[in-house]
């Protein structure tokens, strides 16, 4: 079934498309050319907003696919947006067996394996955006962690992941950030191992906090910088080997900010050249990030169901691409989004992208969100 089907079908149980709404869309339109047109909800809240994600998509004309899609996440309603943010642990010794894990912005974490079989679903709440790193300096143990922003609790939570990928039932540890209410969430790694959370809130508000354990175990944590940005930011990532943190304000643009060492308030962030929506093929929200090597950064472009890739050495927009119909459904309103440039084995020998599907379906059978996995060799075919 085409993408479009599909769509109608979300829309089919709504209200048809009135006047009223051909006037409100037509009045929006002109809105936008006079000044900047402010999303106030998303495609699947609103029939005029899926409308024009639908028609802004088909003008995007690179289409790569997934190769594969996970199970849907855990989710009583099938219609909640439960899905968001995707990490990769990999594995060393057995590169196949590299795990894949979700947040379930509802309910918890899930992991999968390579063909997106659930190996994994941990209970844990409200956990938003979670990250991986390897190899980390924590006590006086080198491990590999999953840590996530945990909005109703209040803290970042750190998973200690085993040799196989998994990680426990409940978190190893957690930093309590008192009425910071945790959104947008990514992890640095720095060149001595040591790690640090960048956590943002609804507010604009971006802190850099070190995670540390002392010597009996216990965890320290140390703010080390703030950064504020004007409005409303979620996606985050951090350039661990130059130190540099990108963060998309959701209706703005792409934002860069120098991570200097510890105890240093930095200075305002740079805007990534085109990374507003006067360029035609961003529309937002600007949501999940991630970088293909240091080369290259990502940014699901929410509101036409795209992603958009930037040049970093060269500070240039290059082009944007979607995830087309074909074996899987096509990928619509992404949230989060993640790149891991090893070689997985056979199927995925430059590596892998995964990212939130917004309205998963099998045939025309609507299912719960989930994440969809793509080649990474089709992605770096449209950079060349
Ligand atoms: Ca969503
Ligand atoms: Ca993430
Ligand atoms: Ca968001
Ligand atoms: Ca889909
Ligand atoms: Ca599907």
């Amino acid at each position: 079934m085409s993408m479009k089907f599909r769509i109608t079908s979300i829309l089919k149980n709504r209200v048809l498309f009135s006047f009223c709404t051909l006037i409100l869309l037509s009045t929006l339109v002109i809105e936008s050319c006079s000044h900047k047109f402010v999303r106030n909800k998303e495609a699947r809240d609103d029939q005029t907003e899926m409308e024009m994600a639908v028609s802004a998509n088909k003008l995007i004309t690179n289409v790569v696919f997934a190769s594969i899609e996970t199970e849907p996440v855990y989710s009583p309603n099938i219609n909640d947006d439960t899905a968001d943010d995707p990490a990769i642990w990999y594995n060393d010794e057995i590169p196949s067996k590299s795990v894949i894990f979700g947040s379930n912005k509802m309910y918890g974490i899930h992991s999968y394996n390579l063909m997106g079989e659930e190996l994994q679903y941990i209970p844990a709440g409200t956990i938003n955006n979670i990250d991986v790193r390897k190899n980390i300096k924590l006590g006086k143990k080198t491990v590999d962690v999953l840590v996530g922003s945990h909005r109703l609790n209040n803290t970042v939570d750190i998973y200690i992941i085993d040799s196989k990928g998994s990680i426990g039932k409940q978190a190893d540890h957690q930093l309590p950030i008192d009425n910071f209410d945790p959104y947008g969430f990514c992890l640095f790694k720095n060149n001595k191992q040591k790690l640090f959370a960048l956590v943002n809130n609804k507010q604009g508000i971006v802190y850099q906090m070190s995670i540390d354990l002392n010597n009996e175990g216990k965890l320290m944590s140390t703010k080390v910088n703030e950064f504020k940005l004007d409005t409303q930011v979620e996606g985050m990532v951090v350039d661990d080997e130059n130190a540099v943190l990108y963060v998309g304000e959701e209706q703005n643009a792409i934002f860069k900010f120098e991570l200097q060492a510890e105890n240093n308030i930095a200075s305002r962030g740079k805007m990534l050249k085109d990374s507003e929506d006067s360029n035609v093929n961003i529309r937002y929200d600007i949501e999940g990030l991630a970088l293909l090597n240091s080369t290259y950064l990502l940014a699901s472009s929410q509101g036409n169901f795209s992603y958009a890739v930037f040049d970093l050495k060269r500070d240039k927009y290059v082009t944007s691409f979607k995830i087309g119909d074909n074996t899987f459904d096509a990928v619509e309103e992404t949230d989060g989004i993640e790149i891991n440039t090893n070689n997985f084995g056979p199927d995925y020998p430059k590596g892998i992208m995964v990212v939130q599907d917004g309205f998963n379906f099998d045939g025309d059978i609507k299912k719960a969100q989930n994440f969809k996995i793509v080649d990474l060799r089709d992605v770096m075919n449209l950079l060349d």
